[in-house]
This record gives C-alpha cells, structure tokens and sequence, in this order.
C-alpha cells in the first residue's frame, strides 16, 4: 500500500516536471520563484538588474506618506510602493525614496527622476496626455477640513466666494475654482495649517483621507466635514509609454488583493483611522 502511494507521487512528480518542460519559456504564470525574470529591455527587467528602484511619494501627508524621524517615509502609498519594489525582486532598503509634491509628479515621471510615483495621485485624462496611470488601487474623494469650533461650513456650498486653502498642481485647488471658492495655494497640505489656524483661509480643502489625516495627527484642532463631493480615483504614475511596467504593475495590484498584501498595508497604516473597503477594479485602458 505504502509502496503504490510512493510509486503515485513519484509519476505526479514526474508529470509535473513534464508540465514544467512544456510550459518552460513561455511567462511564468503559477510560478513560485521568487525572482521572476523579465523580457529583455523592458522597465521590469532593468530595474531588477540595477537590484534598486526609485519611487516619489509624499512626505508630509499622514496615513499615506509621511516621513519619519528616520527619514524614511511610512504610509498606505509607502506599502503599496514596496509590494511593487517586491515583485521585482528589490529589497525595501534599495527603494530610494524621494519627495514628490503635487505639482512636480508629472515632471519627476517625464525627466525620469523618478521610477514611479504612488502619491495620492489621481487618474485624469489631463495628466494622462502626459503619464499613464497603473491601478486605481483606491478611490478618495474631495472634502473639507475646517478649525473644530467652526459651526459655519458644512459643505462645499458655504466655500462659495471664501479663502479656501489647498495646493498648487492638484485637483482640488481646480475644483475650488470651478466652485467659486477663493483657492489660496501653496506647496503641500501641512503648509496650509497654518494659515487655517489664523484664519486667514476658512478650510483646507483635499481628499478626504489627507485631511483626514492631518486631522488625526492634530487631535482636536479641526475637524473634517460634509461629503466628499469628487472622485479621486489613485494611481501610480508611470512614463507614458511604458505600457509593459503599467500592466505588470496592475498584474502585481491585483494578486496583492488576492493574496491579502493590499488589505494588509492599508490595516497597517491608513486602517488605523480609516475603514478598509475593497479596492476598485483595475483599468488597463488603452492609450
Ligand atoms: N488626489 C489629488 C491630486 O492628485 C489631491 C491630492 C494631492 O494633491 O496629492 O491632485
């Protein structure tokens, strides 16, 4: 008895093998190696090769990426940036991290100063004439963060004609204006606190998670309120052209949602204030 169970696994080890001897050449689909190989002269291939990766994130928004007394970032973009550094076989000390604002991600992607940018980033078909975007792999929407004693804005109606903060190069800050608000911008979210504070502007206004960040960071001060009344659907932004590293990207999202990866960086950073909800589908539209 004991023989036959040894001679069966021995002929499914060996169809097994002859399987593999099939299959060997084509992708790797199904695979367990750890160190995937790519097609020669893609994106995937040289940045496996270099064993280094650089990736622009935010540096000041918490939740998704904020820099750390280390220097090294942390955040749901920061994880989400690592499971793609993974896939490649690049370990998380040989992700070079680098500051990218709202208004400097398309150049930092164009110029090449950076691999890829996971940064709060939304998809739009203007900034898709000039990057494209893997994922979404969340959906934000606008809202708005006032001081915690503020009784008076309740919605983006009551921005209407008012100082409102947000950040140069970023949806908001257009929306604000399409609104009828007066946008106050400047370079990132934390910088328009201060002007909040001494009220100089009436709210802050930005996707709801950042705000909702900055107000868990600053317990008590402010407060975020009303709906969101956008979509801001996140996705990683990559050289225009780069259809191959885009598509691997979306493969690598969508087995990170499988596999538990994905709901396990949100639980780790963003879930500590935020519901999990599942991610959107993946759009691997055509440009
Ligand atoms: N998601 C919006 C954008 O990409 C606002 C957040 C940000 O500025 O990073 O413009």
């Amino acid at each position: 008895m004991k023989r036959m169970r040894i001679a069966l696994v021995a002929a499914a080890a060996a169809a097994t093998l002859a399987l593999a001897g099939c299959t060997s050449g084509s992708d790797d689909a199904g695979s367990d190696e750890p160190a995937p190989t790519f097609e020669a002269g893609t994106t995937m291939a040289r940045l496996q090769e270099a064993g280094e990766i650089t990736i622009g994130t935010k540096f000041d928004q918490p939740l998704f990426g904020l820099a750390g007394p280390s220097g090294e970032p942390e955040g749901f973009d920061v994880e989400i940036g690592k499971i793609i550094a993974s896939e490649l076989g690049i370990a998380e000390d040989k992700i070079n991290w680098v500051e990218t604002v709202s208004a400097n991600r398309e150049p930092f992607i164009e110029s090449g100063q950076v691999d890829l940018v996971v940064a709060t980033y939304t998809i739009n078909d203007e900034r898709k004439e000039v990057i494209s975007f893997a994922g979404p792999y969340y959906m934000a929407g606008q809202s708005i963060l006032v001081l915690a004693d503020n009784d008076d804005i309740t919605s983006e109606d009551d921005l209407v004609g008012e100082k409102v903060c947000s950040v140069t190069g970023s949806t908001p800050a257009e929306k604000l204006a399409e609104i009828g608000a007066e946008p106050v911008l400047t370079d990132t979210y934390t910088n328009c606190l201060e002007p909040l504070r001494a009220g100089e502007v009436v709210a802050v206004s930005t996707d709801n998670v950042i705000l909702a960040g900055l107000a868990a960071q600053n317990e008590g001060e402010f407060k975020v309120v009303g709906e969101p009344f956008t979509e801001e659907p996140y996705g990683i932004g990559v050289k225009l052209d780069d259809t191959d590293f885009r598509m691997f990207i979306n493969d690598v999202l969508e087995e990170s949602y499988d596999d538990g990866r994905y709901e396990e960086a949100w639980n780790s950073t963003a879930g500590t204030v935020l519901p999990f909800v599942d991610p959107p589908a993946v759009d691997r539209y055509e440009n």
